[in-house]
C-alpha cells in the first residue's frame, strides 16, 4: 500500500496537470470547476503570453482561505505603518485588535520627541447600543478624545463591517471634526465585506491618500534625483536597508508609502521626479494617479534579492540618464557584491536542488522567487492571496480584465492634470525612448508567471485543503506563507517561513537582506527536528515494512 501511494505521488509530481484534478476532486462539482480556473500549470509562449488565471474573485463559501478583509488591507497594510497619522478604527474591538501591529512594520522617528503612534490601537469599541442607535456620536467623541490626548497632525478613521451595515456617515464626521479641530481628518469606507479581499482595502486607501493627503505640502527639495518608494512597508527593517542604499547612491527618497513614513513626507510626495513601485498590487493606483495629476512617471522595482536590487538601482540610473549617478550606483553594487557572493555560495552549496513553495501577498510570492533561485532552489508552486490577473500575467492583460460588481464597489477616481502643478518630468521623446526599453518596466509590470518556468504550478487564493494536499504530494523543502498557515505546515513536517511578517527575522531587502535570507533559509532547511515528527504509532511496524518492501 505504502509503495503504491508513493508511486502515485511520484506520477502526480511528474504530471502537474493531474495535480489540478487531485487538488479539486473533493469539492462539489461546481466548486471544483470554479477552483480549476484558479489553478494553472505555467506555460510561456514565445511572445511572452502565459495561461489565463482567474483571480481577484470571491472565495467560495466553505473554502478556508488565507485572505484578510478589506479593512485589514486599508488600515493594516497601507495606512497603519505611517507613524504620525493617528488611526482610529470605528467598530468592534476585535477588528482593531486584528490590525494592531500584526505585520512587524518598523519605524524610526527622527528624535524621541517626534510623534510615533504606531504602537497604539485606538478604537471606538462599538457596543450593541451603538449598532442599534448609530455610532457617529461615539466616533466624534473618540476623535475629540484622541486629538486632545495626542495632538496629531492628521487623524484617519477606518470603517469596519458593522459601520457599513448601520450606515454611519464616517466622511461627514471626518469633515465636521476637521473643521472643529483644525487638523486633517479623513475617513475610509473600507468595511471588511466591501471587496473580494484585502486588495480592495489597498485601493480604497490609495484613493483617500490621493484625495486627502498627497499634494498638501509644497516644500521644494534642491536634490536632483528625487524619488518616492511606493509599496514598501518596512517589515523587519527592509525599508531602512533601502533608504540607506538610496542615500549612498545620492538619491533623495522624499516619501515612502508607507513604511517608516510620516504625514508630511506623503503630503510632499508630488514634488519628486520618479515613483518606484515595489508592491504592485497594493499601490499601483497611487502611482498611476500621480502621473496623471502631476506628471510623475513610475517604474517597477524589486529590492528583494541581490541581483534584483542591482537591477532596480540600475533602472533608476537609466531613468535619470546621469553618468555620475550611474557611476555611484555601480560603485555601491561593487562594494556590496563580494560579501553577498560569499554568503550566497556558502548557502548555495547546501541548498542547491531543494524545493520551495510560496503562497503570499500580492507581489511577495514573485519577489522572493529571485532569492530562492539565487540559492539554486527550485520553485514548485506559487500563488497570490489577493493578486489580480495583472500581477500574475503582467499589465498587458489589463484591457482584457472584466470589471465585475465587486470592482465597481470601489470608487474609481477621475484624475485630470493639475492646472498649476502638472509638469512633465522628462520630454515626450525621452519618455517614449524609456518606455521602449522593456527592461526598465516604465509604467509596466511583467507579472509573476512570465518569470516562472514551464510546468510550475500557479494557484490563486490557495485553500487549506489544497495546501495540505500539496504538502503530502510534493513534500517541499520549505513552504512560505503567513501566520495562519504556519503551524499546519510545520505539523505536516515541512519547514515554514512567513513572508508577510518574516517570523522574527529580517531585513531581507537589498544586499544586507539577501545575506540574511541566504543564511536563514540554509538554517531552516537543515533543521533536523522535522525528521522526528512521526509518532511511534505512525511508523509501520517492522513486519509491515518488510511486506511492503518486498
Ligand atoms: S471582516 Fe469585518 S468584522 Fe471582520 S475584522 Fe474585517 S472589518 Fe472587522
Amino acid at each position: 500500500m505504502l509503495r503504491l501511494a508513493r508511486r502515485m505521488r511520484l506520477c502526480m509530481k511528474n504530471d502537474p496537470q493531474s495535480i489540478k484534478t487531485e487538488l479539486t476532486k473533493v469539492y462539489p462539482k461546481k466548486v471544483a470547476q470554479r477552483r480549476a480556473e484558479q489553478i494553472v500549470v505555467n506555460q510561456r509562449q514565445p511572445d511572452g503570453c502565459v495561461p489565463i488565471i482567474k483571480s481577484n474573485v470571491r472565495t467560495l463559501p466553505g473554502i478556508i482561505t488565507q485572505r484578510g478583509c478589506t479593512y485589514a488591507g486599508c488600515k493594516g497594510v497601507v495606512i497603519g505603518p505611517s507613524r504620525d497619522i493617528l488611526s482610529i478604527t470605528h467598530g468592534p474591538v476585535g477588528c482593531s485588535y486584528y490590525s494592531w501591529l500584526t505585520r512587524r512594520n518598523q519605524t524610526r522617528p527622527p528624535t524621541l520627541e517626534h510623534e510615533n503612534f504606531i504602537n497604539y490601537c485606538l478604537t471606538t469599541d462599538m457596543q450593541e447600543e451603538n449598532i442599534v442607535f448609530g455610532g457617529e456620536k461615539k466616533l466624534k467623541q473618540a476623535v475629540r478624545e484622541a486629538h486632545a490626548h495626542f495632538k496629531p497632525k492628521a487623524i484617519a478613521i477606518f470603517s469596519t463591517c458593522p459601520v457599513g451595515l448601520i450606515g454611519d456617515d464616517v466622511h461627514a464626521v471626518a469633515r465636521e471634526m476637521k473643521e472643529e479641530l483644525g487638523v486633517n481628518v479623513f475617513a475610509f469606507s473600507c468595511e471588511g465585506y466591501r471587496g473580494v479581499s484585502q486588495s480592495a482595502g489597498h485601493h480604497i486607501a490609495n484613493n483617500q491618500l490621493f484625495k486627502a493627503v498627497i499634494g498638501l505640502d509644497e516644500t521644494p527639495h534642491d536634490e536632483k534625483f528625487k524619488i518616492n518608494l511606493l509599496g514598501e512597508y518596512n517589515i523587519g527593517g527592509d525599508g531602512f536597508v533601502i533608504e540607506e542604499l538610496m542615500k549612498r547612491c545620492g538619491i533623495k527618497q522624499v516619501a515612502t508609502f508607507s513604511g517608516n513614513s510620516d504625514y508630511q513626507s506623503m503630503a510632499n510626495s508630488h514634488t519628486v521626479e520618479l515613483n518606484l513601485v515595489m508592491c504592485h498590487r497594493s499601490i499601483n493606483y497611487v502611482a498611476e494617479m500621480m502621473e496623471k495629476k502631476f506628471g510623475i512617471p513610475w517604474i517597477k522595482v524589486n529590492f528583494i534579492g541581490a541581483e534584483a536590487t542591482s537591477k532596480s538601482l540600475r533602472k533608476i540610473g537609466e531613468y535619470f540618464g546621469d553618468d555620475g549617478l550611474k557611476a555611484r550606483i555601480e560603485q555601491v553594487i561593487a562594494e556590496e557584491m563580494p560579501a553577498v557572493e560569499a554568503a550566497r555560495l556558502a548557502a548555495h552549496a547546501r541548498c542547491q536542488g531543494k524545493s520551495a513553495m510560496l503562497f503570499v501577498g500580492g507581489s511577495r510570492a514573485h519577489h522572493y522567487q529571485v532569492l530562492f533561485k539565487e540559492l539554486g532552489m527550485k520553485i514548485i508552486a506559487a500563488g497570490y492571496e489577493f493578486g489580480h490577473r495583472d500581477d500574475y500575467e503582467g499589465r498587458k492583460v489589463l484591457p482584457s480584465i472584466k470589471v465585475d460588481a465587486d470592482s465597481r464597489n470601489i470608487e474609481e477616481l477621475t484624475v485630470v492634470p493639475d492646472p498649476e502643478r502638472y509638469r512633465l518630468r522628462r520630454s515626450e521623446e525621452e519618455l517614449e525612448q524609456l518606455a521602449a526599453n522593456a527592461e526598465l518596466e516604465l509604467r509596466d509590470y511583467i507579472g509573476m508567471m512570465p518569470e516562472m518556468n514551464d510546468g510550475e504550478l500557479v494557484i490563486d487564493d490557495i485553500s487549506e485543503h489544497e495546501t495540505e494536499r500539496l504538502l503530502e504530494i510534493y513534500k517541499p523543502d520549505i513552504f512560505c506563507a503567513g501566520i495562519k498557515e504556519k503551524f499546519a505546515i510545520q505539523k505536516a513536517g515541512v519547514p515554514s517561513k512567513q513572508l508577510h511578517s518574516y517570523d522574527y527575522g529580517g531585513p531581507y531587502a537589498g544586499y544586507e537582506g539577501a545575506i540574511n535570507f541566504y543564511r536563514e533559509i540554509d538554517r531552516i532547511l537543515h533543521i533536523t527536528a522535522y525528521s522526528h515528527l512521526s509518532a511511534p504509532w505512525q511508523v509501520p511496524p517492522p513486519e509491515v515494512q518488510a511486506v511492503t518492501a518486498a
